[in-house]
């Protein structure tokens, strides 16, 4: 194992995130790390695996229908994380374990449906937009508590334990820091409402990039991608 490898890079971001934990007051080990491999190969997925990491983020439905059938014999637990069109909604129902994209109506309802087909349910967290970027999706924090009660009501298959949201994209740390504390306060002031059926114990926020930032404002969950797997060939357009 050299220091470049991926094993010691997710030993490296292990013990990063116990130490933002412990300096921002908070229990240890109440932070997990997603490592995000989308674009990168199977075989970088099973150096992963090989060093404990059991849950992928990927951002394409046709990358997990692939990845799934070529990692069929490992128990990896797929988490869509990227914008979601309902007529790809099959490939996550499917072989999806939790979505974090989840950002509007049609799509739960698309989801669903294709859910009770299978016989199957997804772990779900609710992205919101917390920043105004015209590129990034997201529902509009206005439009939250309505669709967290629909959920309940609607789609008993999608299984709701949070929020998700990706920061503004700025060198500016207070303006990414105001994206994650904007989450937090809005889980809270949810919380608050006691919606029944709604129990948003989870914040997924915090990337590459910020995730130091996240682990102060109350993430429970970082999505790291080019800190384990190197830096990716192409721009990803979220
Ligand atoms: C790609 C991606 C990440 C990981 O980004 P890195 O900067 O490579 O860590 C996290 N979240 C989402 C939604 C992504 O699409």
């Amino acid at each position: 194992m050299n220091d470049h490898s991926i094993a010691a890079r997710i030993t490296g971001i292990r013990a990063r995130i116990d130490q933002l934990t412990e300096a921002a007051g908070r229990p240890a080990g109440s932070v997990a790390l997603l490592p995000v491999s989308k674009t990168f190969p199977p075989d970088a997925i099973r150096e992963a695996i090989a060093a404990g990491m059991t849950r992928f983020g990927e951002n394409k439905a046709q990358e997990i229908r692939d990845k799934s059938a070529v990692l069929a014999d490992t128990d990896v637990r797929w988490v869509m994380i990227g914008h979601l069109q309902t007529n790809k909604a099959r490939d996550i129902a499917r072989h999806a374990h939790e979505i974090q994209s989840l950002d509007r109506p049609e799509l739960a309802t698309a989801l669903e449906r294709r859910l009770e087909i299978e016989g199957r349910s997804l772990d779900a967290l609710v992205q919101v937009k917390t920043s105004h970027e015209p590129s990034k999706f997201g529902l509009d924090p206005a439009e939250l508590e309505e669709f967290l009660s629909f959920l309940a009501a609607e789609a008993p298959r999608l299984r709701v334990q949070g929020l998700m949201t990706m920061a503004v994209n700025e060198e500016d740390t207070d303006a990414v820091r105001a994206c994650f504390r904007r989450l937090r306060e809005l889980r809270d002031t949810m919380q608050a409402k006691s919606i029944p059926g709604v129990n948003l114990h989870r914040l997924s926020m915090g990337m590459s990039g910020d995730y130091g930032l996240a682990i102060a404002e109350g993430s429970t969950e970082v999505r790291i991608g080019s800190a384990i797997f190197g830096d990716r060939s192409y721009t990803s357009k979220q």
